[in-house]
Protein backbone atom coordinates (compact mmCIF):
# COMPACT_ATOMS: atom_id res chain seq x y z
CA UNK A 1 0.00 0.00 0.00
CA UNK A 2 1.13 3.93 -0.66
CA UNK A 3 1.68 5.12 2.62
CA UNK A 4 3.31 8.70 2.33
CA UNK A 5 3.71 11.39 4.86
CA UNK A 6 4.00 15.27 5.35
CA UNK A 7 6.87 15.80 8.08
CA UNK A 8 6.92 19.17 9.25
CA UNK A 9 9.17 20.89 12.09
CA UNK A 10 7.26 22.93 13.81
CA UNK A 11 9.34 26.06 14.01
CA UNK A 12 7.30 28.93 12.52
CA UNK A 13 4.77 29.55 10.09
CA UNK A 14 4.72 26.91 7.16
CA UNK A 15 6.41 27.91 4.20
CA UNK A 16 4.63 27.85 0.92
CA UNK A 17 7.83 25.59 -0.01
CA UNK A 18 6.26 23.47 2.73
CA UNK A 19 3.33 23.55 1.54
CA UNK A 20 3.37 22.00 -1.70
CA UNK A 21 5.63 19.18 -0.78
CA UNK A 22 1.95 18.39 1.47
CA UNK A 23 0.10 18.75 -1.71
CA UNK A 24 2.38 16.65 -3.59
CA UNK A 25 2.15 13.87 -1.07
CA UNK A 26 -1.80 14.23 -0.81
CA UNK A 27 -1.89 14.04 -4.75
CA UNK A 28 0.58 11.33 -4.67
CA UNK A 29 -1.68 9.41 -1.70
CA UNK A 30 -5.17 9.81 -3.29
CA UNK A 31 -3.72 9.10 -7.21
CA UNK A 32 -3.05 6.00 -5.59
CA UNK A 33 -5.29 4.96 -2.99
CA UNK A 34 -2.69 5.61 -0.68
CA UNK A 35 -2.62 7.55 2.55
CA UNK A 36 -1.60 10.81 3.28
CA UNK A 37 -0.69 11.06 6.88
CA UNK A 38 0.97 13.88 8.82
CA UNK A 39 4.18 13.57 11.28
CA UNK A 40 5.38 16.54 13.74
CA UNK A 41 8.92 16.57 13.76
CA UNK A 42 9.62 18.45 16.90
CA UNK A 43 13.05 16.59 18.42
CA UNK A 44 15.36 20.17 17.84
CA UNK A 45 13.82 21.80 21.18
CA UNK A 46 16.25 24.66 20.69
CA UNK A 47 14.22 25.27 17.47
CA UNK A 48 10.16 24.51 18.91
CA UNK A 49 8.17 27.36 18.34
CA UNK A 50 4.75 27.83 19.96
CA UNK A 51 1.55 28.07 17.51
CA UNK A 52 3.60 26.57 15.02
CA UNK A 53 1.99 22.61 15.09
CA UNK A 54 -1.52 24.33 14.93
CA UNK A 55 -0.88 26.60 11.97
CA UNK A 56 0.54 23.95 10.06
CA UNK A 57 -2.95 22.15 10.70
CA UNK A 58 -5.22 24.98 9.75
CA UNK A 59 -3.25 25.58 6.92
CA UNK A 60 -3.85 22.18 5.81
CA UNK A 61 -7.24 22.44 6.88
CA UNK A 62 -7.64 25.87 4.93
CA UNK A 63 -6.51 24.12 1.59
CA UNK A 64 -8.60 21.16 1.67
CA UNK A 65 -5.35 18.97 2.09
CA UNK A 66 -6.14 17.00 5.32
CA UNK A 67 -3.96 14.22 6.53
CA UNK A 68 -6.39 10.60 6.61
CA UNK A 69 -3.72 9.93 9.79
CA UNK A 70 -2.46 11.78 12.15
CA UNK A 71 -2.08 13.29 15.63
CA UNK A 72 -5.80 12.70 17.12
CA UNK A 73 -6.92 10.79 13.89
CA UNK A 74 -7.13 7.30 12.82
CA UNK A 75 -3.80 6.81 14.65
CA UNK A 76 -2.88 3.24 13.91
CA UNK A 77 0.65 4.16 13.57
CA UNK A 78 0.73 6.65 16.28
CA UNK A 79 2.10 8.70 18.11
CA UNK A 80 2.60 11.07 15.54
CA UNK A 81 4.69 13.88 17.32
CA UNK A 82 7.45 13.02 17.50
CA UNK A 83 8.42 14.05 20.70
CA UNK A 84 5.50 11.81 22.25
CA UNK A 85 7.89 8.85 20.59
CA UNK A 86 10.92 10.05 22.53
CA UNK A 87 11.02 6.70 24.38
CA UNK A 88 11.46 4.77 21.28
CA UNK A 89 14.53 5.79 19.18
CA UNK A 90 17.20 5.20 21.82
CA UNK A 91 17.14 1.29 21.61
CA UNK A 92 17.75 1.91 17.37
CA UNK A 93 20.81 4.08 18.54
CA UNK A 94 22.18 1.41 20.19
CA UNK A 95 21.33 -1.43 17.80
CA UNK A 96 23.26 0.89 15.34
CA UNK A 97 26.12 0.97 18.02
CA UNK A 98 26.03 -2.92 19.00
CA UNK A 99 26.50 -3.59 15.24
CA UNK A 100 29.52 -1.15 14.46
CA UNK A 101 27.61 1.12 12.22
CA UNK A 102 27.39 3.86 15.06
CA UNK A 103 29.65 4.90 17.95
CA UNK A 104 29.84 7.17 21.24
CA UNK A 105 31.64 10.30 20.71
CA UNK A 106 32.55 11.94 24.27
CA UNK A 107 33.81 15.18 22.98
CA UNK A 108 32.56 18.36 24.38
CA UNK A 109 31.53 21.21 22.16
CA UNK A 110 34.23 23.22 23.25
CA UNK A 111 36.60 20.24 22.76
CA UNK A 112 35.11 20.37 19.16
CA UNK A 113 35.45 24.49 18.97
CA UNK A 114 39.50 23.80 19.90
CA UNK A 115 39.87 21.55 16.69
CA UNK A 116 37.70 23.38 14.50
CA UNK A 117 40.05 26.83 15.12
CA UNK A 118 43.41 24.33 15.07
CA UNK A 119 42.14 23.37 11.91
CA UNK A 120 41.45 26.47 10.57
CA UNK A 121 44.51 28.16 11.68
CA UNK A 122 46.18 25.81 9.54
CA UNK A 123 43.89 26.81 7.01
CA UNK A 124 41.70 23.43 7.08
CA UNK A 125 38.64 22.58 7.26
CA UNK A 126 37.37 21.07 10.17
CA UNK A 127 34.70 17.78 9.16
CA UNK A 128 34.16 15.32 11.87
CA UNK A 129 34.89 12.17 9.96
CA UNK A 130 36.83 8.98 9.45
CA UNK A 131 40.03 11.09 8.90
CA UNK A 132 39.64 13.08 12.48
CA UNK A 133 37.55 10.46 14.56
CA UNK A 134 39.92 7.56 15.65
CA UNK A 135 42.25 10.38 17.05
CA UNK A 136 38.79 11.64 19.26
CA UNK A 137 37.31 10.71 22.32
CA UNK A 138 34.88 7.89 20.64
CA UNK A 139 34.06 4.31 21.05
CA UNK A 140 35.74 3.46 18.71
CA UNK A 141 39.51 4.37 19.97
CA UNK A 142 38.78 3.81 23.89
CA UNK A 143 39.28 0.91 26.22
CA UNK A 144 36.04 -1.07 26.77
CA UNK A 145 36.91 -0.13 31.06
CA UNK A 146 36.69 3.78 30.22
CA UNK A 147 33.53 3.53 27.49
CA UNK A 148 32.17 1.41 30.70
CA UNK A 149 33.34 4.37 33.26
CA UNK A 150 32.01 6.84 31.21
CA UNK A 151 28.63 5.57 30.63
CA UNK A 152 28.57 4.04 34.26
CA UNK A 153 29.14 8.15 35.14
CA UNK A 154 27.09 9.09 32.86
CA UNK A 155 29.22 11.40 31.01
CA UNK A 156 27.65 13.63 28.39
CA UNK A 157 27.44 11.37 24.54
CA UNK A 158 26.09 11.97 21.27
CA UNK A 159 25.99 8.94 19.03
CA UNK A 160 27.14 9.39 15.94
CA UNK A 161 27.23 7.17 12.20
CA UNK A 162 29.93 5.69 11.24
CA UNK A 163 30.51 6.79 7.51
CA UNK A 164 31.80 3.95 5.54
CA UNK A 165 35.25 5.30 4.48
CA UNK A 166 35.07 5.18 0.95
CA UNK A 167 31.89 3.76 -0.85
CA UNK A 168 30.40 4.89 -3.74
CA UNK A 169 26.74 4.74 -4.06
CA UNK A 170 24.13 4.98 -6.54
CA UNK A 171 20.84 5.56 -5.76
CA UNK A 172 17.74 6.20 -7.39
CA UNK A 173 15.40 9.22 -7.17
CA UNK A 174 11.61 9.11 -8.97
CA UNK A 175 12.17 12.31 -10.38
CA UNK A 176 16.18 12.42 -10.49
CA UNK A 177 16.99 8.78 -11.37
CA UNK A 178 20.22 8.12 -10.39
CA UNK A 179 22.53 10.11 -8.09
CA UNK A 180 25.87 9.20 -7.11
CA UNK A 181 27.20 10.38 -4.15
CA UNK A 182 30.73 9.59 -2.71
CA UNK A 183 30.57 8.70 1.39
CA UNK A 184 34.25 9.46 1.72
CA UNK A 185 32.76 13.06 1.44
CA UNK A 186 30.40 12.96 3.83
CA UNK A 187 30.61 13.57 7.94
CA UNK A 188 29.81 11.43 10.70
CA UNK A 189 26.45 12.81 11.44
CA UNK A 190 24.94 12.57 15.21
CA UNK A 191 22.39 10.71 15.52
CA UNK A 192 21.52 10.59 19.03
CA UNK A 193 22.17 14.16 21.15
CA UNK A 194 23.58 14.13 24.81
CA UNK A 195 19.86 15.35 25.85
CA UNK A 196 18.22 12.46 25.29
CA UNK A 197 16.79 13.36 21.89
CA UNK A 198 16.96 12.08 18.22
CA UNK A 199 18.26 14.08 15.51
CA UNK A 200 16.01 14.53 12.52
CA UNK A 201 17.76 12.05 10.70
CA UNK A 202 17.40 9.12 12.90
CA UNK A 203 14.11 9.82 14.36
CA UNK A 204 13.16 10.37 10.40
CA UNK A 205 14.45 6.92 9.65
CA UNK A 206 12.99 4.78 12.52
CA UNK A 207 9.50 6.86 12.03
CA UNK A 208 9.41 6.02 8.33
CA UNK A 209 9.78 2.16 8.39
CA UNK A 210 7.83 1.99 11.63
CA UNK A 211 4.72 3.71 10.04
CA UNK A 212 5.60 2.18 7.02
CA UNK A 213 6.26 5.41 4.47
CA UNK A 214 6.64 3.64 0.98
CA UNK A 215 7.53 6.89 -0.85
CA UNK A 216 9.53 9.83 0.72
CA UNK A 217 8.45 12.83 -0.97
CA UNK A 218 10.22 16.28 -0.27
CA UNK A 219 12.23 19.56 -0.89
CA UNK A 220 15.66 18.96 -2.55
CA UNK A 221 17.33 20.81 -0.18
CA UNK A 222 17.02 16.78 1.43
CA UNK A 223 18.66 15.63 -1.49
CA UNK A 224 22.32 15.80 0.09
CA UNK A 225 20.99 13.25 3.52
CA UNK A 226 19.80 11.06 0.97
CA UNK A 227 23.26 8.83 0.85
CA UNK A 228 22.73 9.00 4.98
CA UNK A 229 19.32 7.99 4.72
CA UNK A 230 20.34 5.05 3.01
CA UNK A 231 23.02 3.96 4.45
CA UNK A 232 20.74 4.04 8.11
CA UNK A 233 18.27 1.60 6.39
CA UNK A 234 21.07 -0.87 5.11
CA UNK A 235 22.60 -1.16 8.95
CA UNK A 236 19.20 -1.60 10.05
CA UNK A 237 18.44 -4.24 7.65
CA UNK A 238 15.20 -2.26 6.74
CA UNK A 239 13.80 -1.88 3.30
CA UNK A 240 14.46 1.58 2.10
CA UNK A 241 11.36 3.31 0.71
CA UNK A 242 11.36 5.57 -2.75
CA UNK A 243 12.50 8.63 -2.35
CA UNK A 244 11.48 11.69 -4.56
CA UNK A 245 13.02 15.20 -4.28
CA UNK A 246 11.12 17.86 -5.14
CA UNK A 247 12.68 20.76 -7.24
CA UNK A 248 13.44 24.04 -5.25
CA UNK A 249 11.09 27.31 -5.37
CA UNK A 250 13.12 29.95 -7.05
CA UNK A 251 12.49 34.05 -5.81
CA UNK A 252 10.29 35.60 -9.12
CA UNK A 253 13.60 38.18 -9.89
CA UNK A 254 17.36 36.79 -9.90
CA UNK A 255 18.10 33.56 -8.54
CA UNK A 256 18.18 31.29 -5.77
CA UNK A 257 15.59 30.01 -2.83
CA UNK A 258 12.13 31.66 -2.72
CA UNK A 259 12.46 33.31 1.17
CA UNK A 260 10.50 35.10 3.00
CA UNK A 261 12.53 38.54 2.16
CA UNK A 262 11.81 38.18 -1.25
CA UNK A 263 8.07 38.19 -0.17
CA UNK A 264 8.31 41.48 2.19
CA UNK A 265 10.09 43.00 -0.45
CA UNK A 266 7.62 43.04 -3.47
CA UNK A 267 4.37 42.66 -0.82
CA UNK A 268 3.58 38.76 -1.82
CA UNK A 269 2.47 36.19 1.19
CA UNK A 270 5.22 33.13 1.05
CA UNK A 271 2.49 31.52 3.88
CA UNK A 272 -0.55 30.08 3.37
CA UNK A 273 -2.09 32.00 6.79
CA UNK A 274 -1.11 35.17 8.75
CA UNK A 275 1.36 34.77 11.49
CA UNK A 276 1.86 36.22 14.47
CA UNK A 277 4.53 34.71 16.88
CA UNK A 278 4.86 35.40 20.23
CA UNK A 279 7.56 37.53 20.36
CA UNK A 280 4.80 39.47 17.75
CA UNK A 281 6.81 38.60 14.69
CA UNK A 282 4.09 38.89 11.71
CA UNK A 283 4.18 37.77 8.40
CA UNK A 284 1.00 37.73 5.81
CA UNK A 285 -0.46 34.94 4.63
CA UNK A 286 -2.33 33.94 1.32
CA UNK A 287 -6.00 33.54 3.02
CA UNK A 288 -5.65 36.84 4.71
CA UNK A 289 -4.86 38.12 1.87
CA UNK A 290 -7.86 37.66 -0.12
CA UNK A 291 -6.79 34.37 -1.93
CA UNK A 292 -8.84 30.94 -2.33
CA UNK A 293 -7.57 27.96 -1.48
CA UNK A 294 -8.20 26.16 -4.62
CA UNK A 295 -6.23 29.54 -6.60
CA UNK A 296 -3.02 28.41 -4.05
CA UNK A 297 -3.77 24.59 -4.73
CA UNK A 298 -3.67 24.85 -8.41
CA UNK A 299 -0.65 27.38 -8.43
CA UNK A 300 1.78 25.22 -6.37
CA UNK A 301 0.41 22.36 -8.08
CA UNK A 302 2.47 23.98 -10.98
CA UNK A 303 5.60 25.30 -9.44
CA UNK A 304 7.44 22.29 -10.85
CA UNK A 305 4.56 19.91 -12.54
CA UNK A 306 1.95 19.86 -15.18
CA UNK A 307 0.13 17.34 -16.69
CA UNK A 308 1.66 17.34 -20.73
CA UNK A 309 -0.36 19.74 -21.92
CA UNK A 310 -1.25 23.47 -21.71
CA UNK A 311 -4.02 23.00 -18.98
CA UNK A 312 -3.24 25.46 -16.15
CA UNK A 313 -6.78 25.44 -13.97
CA UNK A 314 -7.13 21.89 -12.05
CA UNK A 315 -9.81 21.41 -9.63
CA UNK A 316 -7.88 19.53 -6.73
CA UNK A 317 -10.08 16.47 -7.60
CA UNK A 318 -8.56 16.80 -11.53
CA UNK A 319 -5.21 17.52 -10.14
CA UNK A 320 -5.76 13.91 -8.08
CA UNK A 321 -6.63 12.67 -11.37
CA UNK A 322 -3.28 13.64 -13.31
CA UNK A 323 -0.98 14.04 -10.84
CA UNK A 324 2.34 11.93 -11.32
CA UNK A 325 5.53 11.86 -9.96
CA UNK A 326 6.84 10.74 -13.36
CA UNK A 327 6.13 14.61 -14.40
CA UNK A 328 7.72 16.50 -11.82
CA UNK A 329 10.59 18.71 -13.39
CA UNK A 330 14.49 18.12 -11.97
CA UNK A 331 14.83 22.20 -12.44
CA UNK A 332 13.55 24.80 -10.05
CA UNK A 333 10.54 26.09 -10.37
CA UNK A 334 9.90 30.39 -10.69
CA UNK A 335 7.41 31.61 -8.02
CA UNK A 336 5.45 34.19 -9.91
CA UNK A 337 3.52 36.35 -7.63
CA UNK A 338 1.39 38.03 -10.73
CA UNK A 339 0.66 34.75 -12.34
CA UNK A 340 -0.92 33.62 -8.47
CA UNK A 341 -3.04 36.96 -8.95
CA UNK A 342 -4.54 35.32 -12.40
CA UNK A 343 -4.80 32.43 -10.75
CA UNK A 344 -6.94 33.53 -8.01
CA UNK A 345 -8.97 36.05 -10.61
CA UNK A 346 -9.24 32.72 -12.50
CA UNK A 347 -11.34 31.07 -9.54
CA UNK A 348 -13.21 33.76 -8.18
CA UNK A 349 -15.16 34.94 -11.49
CA UNK A 350 -16.53 31.43 -11.80
CA UNK A 351 -17.82 31.79 -7.73
CA UNK A 352 -21.05 32.08 -7.00
CA UNK A 353 -21.85 36.21 -6.13
CA UNK A 354 -23.50 34.73 -3.14
CA UNK A 355 -20.33 32.96 -2.16
CA UNK A 356 -18.52 36.19 -2.68
CA UNK A 357 -20.71 38.14 -0.57
CA UNK A 358 -20.01 35.63 2.54
CA UNK A 359 -16.31 37.64 2.21
CA UNK A 360 -17.62 41.15 1.58
CA UNK A 361 -20.57 41.26 4.28
CA UNK A 362 -18.12 41.60 7.20
CA UNK A 363 -16.29 43.69 5.43
CA UNK A 364 -19.68 46.12 4.96
CA UNK A 365 -20.73 45.68 8.79
CA UNK A 366 -17.22 46.98 9.85
CA UNK A 367 -18.16 50.00 7.51
CA UNK A 368 -21.38 49.72 9.33
CA UNK A 369 -23.07 50.00 5.56
CA UNK A 370 -26.45 48.14 5.50
CA UNK A 371 -27.66 46.45 2.19
CA UNK A 372 -29.81 43.42 1.24
CA UNK A 373 -28.35 40.19 0.53
CA UNK A 374 -29.56 41.10 -3.12
CA UNK A 375 -28.17 44.37 -3.26
CA UNK A 376 -24.92 42.76 -2.17
CA UNK A 377 -24.84 39.97 -4.77
CA UNK A 378 -25.93 42.53 -7.43
CA UNK A 379 -22.84 44.64 -7.08
CA UNK A 380 -20.72 41.84 -6.84
CA UNK A 381 -21.76 40.71 -9.88
CA UNK A 382 -21.41 43.42 -11.54
CA UNK A 383 -17.69 44.06 -10.45
CA UNK A 384 -15.87 40.74 -9.83
CA UNK A 385 -14.75 40.83 -13.39
CA UNK A 386 -12.24 43.27 -12.61
CA UNK A 387 -11.25 41.54 -9.26
CA UNK A 388 -8.26 39.88 -8.61
CA UNK A 389 -8.34 39.26 -5.04
CA UNK A 390 -11.50 38.98 -2.41
CA UNK A 391 -9.96 41.65 -0.83
CA UNK A 392 -10.22 43.86 -4.08
CA UNK A 393 -14.08 43.70 -3.98
CA UNK A 394 -14.58 46.34 -1.68
CA UNK A 395 -12.48 48.92 -3.40
CA UNK A 396 -14.71 48.22 -6.29
CA UNK A 397 -17.85 48.35 -4.66
CA UNK A 398 -17.37 51.00 -2.09
CA UNK A 399 -19.40 54.15 -4.10
CA UNK A 400 -22.43 51.90 -4.23
CA UNK A 401 -22.75 52.54 -0.90
CA UNK A 402 -21.11 55.34 0.02
CA UNK A 403 -21.93 58.48 -1.74
CA UNK A 404 -18.47 60.65 -2.76
CA UNK A 405 -17.22 63.20 -0.94
CA UNK A 406 -14.15 64.10 -3.52
CA UNK A 407 -14.85 64.00 -7.30
CA UNK A 408 -11.64 62.82 -9.38
CA UNK A 409 -10.17 65.95 -10.02
CA UNK A 410 -8.99 64.53 -13.86
CA UNK A 411 -12.51 64.12 -14.83
CA UNK A 412 -13.75 66.81 -12.81
CA UNK A 413 -11.39 69.16 -15.76
CA UNK A 414 -13.97 68.10 -18.04
CA UNK A 415 -16.09 69.86 -16.08
CA UNK A 416 -17.90 72.79 -18.65
CA UNK A 417 -19.79 76.11 -17.91
CA UNK A 418 -22.80 74.29 -19.11
CA UNK A 419 -22.52 71.27 -17.02
CA UNK A 420 -23.97 71.81 -13.96
CA UNK A 421 -27.17 73.09 -16.14
CA UNK A 422 -27.43 69.88 -18.38
CA UNK A 423 -26.96 67.91 -15.13
CA UNK A 424 -30.35 69.49 -13.65
CA UNK A 425 -31.88 68.71 -16.54
CA UNK A 426 -30.68 64.84 -16.19
CA UNK A 427 -32.35 64.94 -13.34
CA UNK A 428 -35.33 65.80 -14.56
CA UNK A 429 -34.94 63.28 -17.19
CA UNK A 430 -34.15 60.12 -14.72
CA UNK A 431 -36.88 61.40 -12.08
CA UNK A 432 -39.36 60.92 -15.01
CA UNK A 433 -38.29 57.39 -15.89
CA UNK A 434 -41.16 55.11 -14.38
CA UNK A 435 -39.44 51.40 -14.45
CA UNK A 436 -36.23 52.16 -13.04
CA UNK A 437 -34.27 49.06 -14.47
CA UNK A 438 -30.86 49.49 -16.53
CA UNK A 439 -32.21 49.41 -19.85
CA UNK A 440 -35.19 51.69 -19.46
CA UNK A 441 -32.77 54.55 -17.83
CA UNK A 442 -30.50 53.53 -20.14
CA UNK A 443 -33.26 54.10 -23.23
CA UNK A 444 -34.86 57.53 -21.56
CA UNK A 445 -31.37 58.71 -20.92
CA UNK A 446 -29.67 58.30 -24.33
CA UNK A 447 -32.69 59.30 -26.84
CA UNK A 448 -32.93 62.68 -24.22
CA UNK A 449 -29.34 63.25 -25.58
CA UNK A 450 -29.97 62.49 -29.16
CA UNK A 451 -33.04 64.39 -29.35
CA UNK A 452 -31.26 67.48 -27.57
CA UNK A 453 -28.15 66.60 -29.66
CA UNK A 454 -25.67 67.23 -26.74
CA UNK A 455 -23.06 64.28 -27.35
CA UNK A 456 -22.37 61.28 -25.12
CA UNK A 457 -19.44 62.04 -23.57
CA UNK A 458 -20.65 65.65 -22.49
CA UNK A 459 -23.52 64.24 -20.94
CA UNK A 460 -21.87 60.39 -19.67
CA UNK A 461 -18.48 61.65 -18.00
CA UNK A 462 -19.62 64.11 -15.78
CA UNK A 463 -23.08 62.41 -15.10
CA UNK A 464 -20.58 59.53 -14.06
CA UNK A 465 -18.23 61.57 -11.84
CA UNK A 466 -21.13 63.05 -9.82
CA UNK A 467 -22.84 59.74 -9.30
CA UNK A 468 -19.18 57.46 -8.50
CA UNK A 469 -16.41 60.38 -8.05
CA UNK A 470 -14.55 59.14 -10.73
CA UNK A 471 -14.35 57.74 -13.75
CA UNK A 472 -14.67 54.21 -12.84
CA UNK A 473 -16.97 51.29 -12.38
CA UNK A 474 -19.06 49.20 -14.07
CA UNK A 475 -22.08 50.40 -16.81
CA UNK A 476 -23.57 53.76 -15.55
CA UNK A 477 -27.21 52.69 -16.36
CA UNK A 478 -26.53 49.75 -13.70
CA UNK A 479 -25.15 51.89 -10.96
CA UNK A 480 -27.78 53.70 -11.06
CA UNK A 481 -30.53 51.47 -11.13
CA UNK A 482 -28.68 50.24 -8.24
CA UNK A 483 -29.37 53.26 -6.08
CA UNK A 484 -32.52 53.85 -7.22
CA UNK A 485 -34.06 57.19 -8.47
CA UNK A 486 -33.89 59.00 -5.13
CA UNK A 487 -29.82 58.41 -4.45
CA UNK A 488 -29.04 58.90 -7.66
CA UNK A 489 -30.72 62.39 -7.72
CA UNK A 490 -29.26 63.63 -4.51
CA UNK A 491 -25.55 62.47 -5.68
CA UNK A 492 -26.13 64.77 -8.69
CA UNK A 493 -27.97 67.70 -6.74
CA UNK A 494 -24.51 66.70 -4.02
CA UNK A 495 -22.44 67.61 -7.00
CA UNK A 496 -23.90 70.40 -8.38
CA UNK A 497 -24.52 72.53 -5.52
N1 LIG B 1 11.28 17.51 9.22
C1 LIG B 1 11.80 17.67 7.90
C2 LIG B 1 11.39 19.04 7.39
O1 LIG B 1 11.13 19.87 8.19
C3 LIG B 1 11.31 16.55 7.03
C4 LIG B 1 12.18 16.22 5.85
C5 LIG B 1 11.77 14.90 5.24
O2 LIG B 1 10.69 14.87 4.67
O3 LIG B 1 12.50 13.94 5.38
O4 LIG B 1 11.29 19.32 6.24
Amino acid sequence: QVRVRFAPSPTGPLHIGGVRTALFNYLFAKKNNGVFYVRIEDTDQNRFVPGAEDYIFESLKWLGIQPDETIGKNEKFGPYRQSDRKHLYKQYALDLVHNGFAYYAFDTAEDLDALRKETEAKGGVFIYNHTVRNGLKTSLNMPLEELEARLYNKDPYVIRFKMPVDEKLVLNDMIRGEVTFDTSLLDDKVLYKSDGMPTYHLANIVDDHLQETSHVIRGEEWLPSLPLHYLLYRSFGWNAPEFAHLPLILKPVGNGKLSKRDGDKLGFPVFPLDWKSETGEMAMGYREKGYFPEAVINFLALLGWNDGTDKEIFTLGELVQAFDLVRVNKSGAKFDPEKNKWFNHQILVHKENSELAMFLKPVLEQKQITATDETIEKVIGLVKDRADLITDLYDLVDFFFVAPEQYDEKAAKNWKDDTADLMQQVISVIENVENFDPKEIETTVKTWIQENELGMGKIMQPLRVSIVGAMKGPDLFEIISVLGKQETVKRINNCIT
